[in-house]
C-alpha cells in the first residue's frame, strides 16, 4: 500500500481564501478584523513563527498589530499591554507568542488575556468550553487536524483514535476534539506501557511527541491515517538541520492509507486556523458570528 498524501499546503490556501472572503465582508460593514501579537524577546523559531502570523494577515485582509518586547520587560509591563489590547475594540484576537522569557509565568500570562479574544485557545474558560462541548476558540494545531481529516473524508464516528502526546495545547484537545466526534480515544505519553501496541490498534493515528521519526510502519496497523504533528530538525547524519515529522514517512507510508507529510502539512494548517479563529472573533464582536 501507498499512502495517500494529505497536504496541508493546498487546504490552508483553500482556508485562507474563505477568510479573505468573510474579511472583506466585514470591512464593508464596517469592522476590519485585527489580531494582535505580542513577541517578547528573541528567540529565533518564535519571531520566524510571528513573521508568518503577521504576513498570514496581510494576506487575508486582517489588520495586525506586532507588539516586540525587550526580553527583559517585566511581567507587569506584559500584563498591562494584555489588557490594554483587551480593552481595544479594533482587536479582535491577542496572542501571546510562547515560549515566554524564564522570569514570566505563562499561565498568568495567558488567563490576562480576555477569553473572547483568546484565539490561541489556550485560556482554561476555552479550554474548559471545549471539554464540556461547548468551544468557542479550538487550539490552532488540533483544530487544523480535524479539518484535514474532514477534508480526507476519514470516518471518525466509532473508529479507535490514538493520541501520541498530552501537551495542554495539542495532545489533550486533539483527544477531545476527537471525542467530540465520537471517536474512542487513547491518549499515550511517555509513561504509557508498550506504545507500539497502542498505536497498532488505531483507525487514526495522531503522532504529537516532539521526537524525529519516532512512530514507524511496524507501529502502524494496515489501512490507518497518520497525522504527523512533530516538527523536528535532525541534529546530524546526512539530513542534519532539516525539518523532520515525528513519523518516519518512509516506513510509514508503506503501510498507512492517508499520511500528512512534514512540512507541507499540519505546519500550514495551524497557520491556517489562527486565521479562522480571528475571523471568527471578529465576527462575533460585529454581531455576525
Ligand atoms: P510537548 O513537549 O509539550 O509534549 C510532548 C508530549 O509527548 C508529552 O505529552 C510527552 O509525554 C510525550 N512524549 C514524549 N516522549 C514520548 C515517548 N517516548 N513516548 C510517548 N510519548 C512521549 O510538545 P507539544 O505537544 O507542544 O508538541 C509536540 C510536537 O508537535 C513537537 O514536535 C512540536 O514541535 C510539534 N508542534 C507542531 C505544531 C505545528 O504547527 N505543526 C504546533 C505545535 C507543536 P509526557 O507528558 O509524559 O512528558
Amino acid at each position: 500500500m501507498t499512502a495517500k498524501i494529505i497536504d496541508g499546503n493546498a487546504l490552508a490556501r483553500q482556508i485562507r481564501s474563505e477568510v479573505a472572503v468573510r474579511a472583506a465582508k466585514l470591512v464593508t460593514a464596517g469592522c476590519t478584523p485585527g489580531l494582535a501579537v505580542i513577541l517578547v524577546g528573541e528567540d529565533p523559531a518564535s519571531t520566524v513563527y510571528v513573521r508568518h502570523k503577521v504576513k498570514d494577515c496581510e494576506e487575508s485582509g486582517i489588520r495586525s498589530i506586532l507588539d516586540r518586547l525587550p526580553a527583559d520587560t517585566t511581567e507587569e509591563a506584559l500584563l498591562a499591554r494584555v489588557r490594554e489590547l483587551n480593552a481595544d475594540p479594533s482587536v479582535h484576537g491577542v496572542l501571546v507568542q510562547l515560549p515566554l522569557p524564564k522570569h514570566m509565568d505563562s499561565h498568568r500570562v495567558i488567563e490576562a488575556i480576555a477569553p473572547e479574544k483568546d484565539v490561541d485557545g489556550f485560556h482554561v474558560s476555552n479550554a474548559g468550553a471545549l471539554m464540556t462541548g461547548t468551544p468557542r476558540f479550538r487550539p490552532c494545531t488540533p483544530y487544523g487536524v480535524m479539518r484535514m481529516l474532514d477534508h480526507a473524508g476519514v470516518k471518525l464516528d466509532g473508529v479507535e483514535a490514538v493520541v501520541v502526546g498530552r501537551s495542554n495545547i495539542v495532545g489533550k484537545p486533539q483527544a477531545m476534539m476527537l471525542l467530540e466526534r465520537n471517536a474512542t480515544v487513547t491518549i499515550c505519553h511517555s509513561r504509557t506501557r508498550d506504545l507500539a501496541e497502542h498505536c497498532r490498534r488505531a483507525d487514526v493515528l495522531i503522532a504529537a511527541v516532539g521526537r524525529a521519526r519516532m512512530i514507524t510502519g511496524d507501529m502502524v496497523k494496515p489501512g490507518a491515517v497518520v497525522i504527523d504533528v512533530g516538527m523536528n530538525r535532525i541534529p546530524d547524519g546526512p539530513d542534519a538541520g532539516k525539518l523532520c515529522g515525528d513519523v518516519d514517512f518512509d516506513s510509514v507510508s508503506k503501510v498507512a492509507s492517508a499520511i500528512t507529510p512534514v512540512p507541507g502539512g499540519v505546519g500550514p494548517m495551524t497557520r491556517a486556523m489562527l486565521l479562522v479563529n480571528t475571523i471568527e472573533a471578529a465576527e462575533r464582536a460585529a454581531g455576525r458570528g
